[in-house]
């Protein structure tokens, strides 16, 4: 869809027409695996339904509009479209990427991939220095998260793309945390955007997916090479979930950012809050570059409650808005506990070097009334240290 329409706009219609036959306005489930053919080789643009689906093209078309992308790939989850990424590179190549990277990419990386010969630096992607530090002859890569989880850490998108640009390397950013309605890594030099389709873009808890985005004709060449000769694409019906959601991407990060915004005003002036991580407030380190390269903060916050691993179990059981849950962006307030949780499978020496504490909470904030959020936190707090 055209450029000069907004993303409000683009969300709705980007990638879709009412169908030809019947006028309905959305986009149909293609149920369907094969297509007929005319004579051989002479079809209508669709073969087989893991090389092409018309649900998925018109999502795909409608996640490139919003990223502001020439092209689009879809897979049946946010690893898949990660591990395609991965597939363009070869035996000897080297990534440089965060320290905090998503636990799934840090197990993609070292347990799949360490194993075909690619090799890995985890660096702290906040210290432009020591990206370009960890940059050698045969780094092939560069995969970016921001703002990362649980910390909300930010990266600096565009100075980060010129290192690997200067390196001749590919600038990969997984930029499920904010959405396109709130950051638009290609504009800031990025080559290629990753998603969870399963976070805010689908919005609803109800689907797993994963997308690729880029202007690159031969990376989107790649990338449909090994989407179709791998497989992890996605069914039209999750297709069709994910298109649903977009439509009402903007109104719901709005709801998200606002409530995030109170609800961590909030945490930093509680008494029994030591640290408000939400890069929205003005101490948080990364909160000028966040105010340059994001329009609003997102609704992922984590907090510190001065309290023990337990006090704290018992503060994340004790919600009854917030569900006591892994996974983030839908519209329902989920609570969790890294420690024992997310974040368990690092040892408890190195998680607390890297500022997990035993007290660390992080919610992803959902779009209910922000009082009833509140007073589901104050409540359970109150309840786990009183
Ligand atoms: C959830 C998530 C993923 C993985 O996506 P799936 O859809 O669960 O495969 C990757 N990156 C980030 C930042 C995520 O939050």
């Amino acid at each position: 869809m055209d450029d000069q329409y907004r993303i409000e706009t683009r969300s709705i219609h980007a990638g879709q027409e009412p169908d030809e036959e019947t006028g309905a306005l959305m986009t149909p489930i293609y149920a369907n695996s094969t297509y007929e053919q005319d004579a051989p080789g002479d079809h209508r643009g669709y073969e087989y339904s893991r090389t092409g689906n018309p649900t998925r093209t018109d999502l795909e078309a409608n996640l490139a509009s919003l990223e502001g992308a020439d092209y689009g790939r879809c897979f049946a989850s946010g690893m898949g479209s990660i591990n395609t990424v991965l597939n363009v590179l070869e035996a000897g190549d080297h990534v440089v990427t965060g320290n905090d990277v998503y636990g799934g990419t840090h197990r993609l990386f070292t347990q799949v991939y360490e194993d075909y010969d690619l090799d890995f630096s985890f660096v702290d992607m906040t210290d432009l220095e020591a990206i370009e530090a960890a940059f050698r002859p045969e780094t092939e890569l560069l995969w970016l998260e921001t703002p990362t989880n649980p910390l909300m850490s930010i990266v600096d998108v565009e100075r980060a793309a010129e290192i690997a640009h200067d390196h001749d390397a590919i600038c990969a950013i997984d930029n499920t945390f904010a959405t396109p309605y709130l950051q638009r890594p290609l504009e800031l030099g990025a080559d290629v955007v990753s998603h969870s389709l399963t976070k805010y873009l689908g919005g609803h808890s109800d689907v797993i997916g994963g997308a690729l985005l880029t202007n690159d004709p031969d990376l989107d060449e790649r990338f449909g090479f090994y989407q179709n000769a791998v497989g992890a694409t996605p069914g039209p019906f999750d297709c069709f979930l994910v298109l649903r959601g977009t439509k009402t991407l903007p109104v719901r990060m709005d709801r998200h950012c606002e409530n995030a915004r109170t609800i961590a005003e909030w945490l930093d002036d509680h008494p029994d809050v030591s640290r408000v991580y939400y890069p929205g407030l003005d101490s948080h380190p990364g909160h000028e570059i966040a105010r340059r390269q994001m329009d609003d903060f997102g609704g992922m916050l984590s907090f510190e409650l001065d309290a023990t691993l337990e006090e704290t179990s018992e503060m994340v059981s004790s919600t009854g808005v917030f569900t006591l849950a892994e996974s983030l962006g839908g519209v329902e307030s989920l609570i969790e506990q890294p420690a024992p949780m997310t974040h368990a499978a690092i040892p408890r020496e190195e998680r607390l070097d890297a500022g997990l504490t035993d007290g660390l909470v992080r919610v992803s904030v959902g779009i209910e009334h922000v009082d009833d959020l509140i007073a589901d936190l104050e409540g359970a707090i109150e309840a786990a240290l009183s």
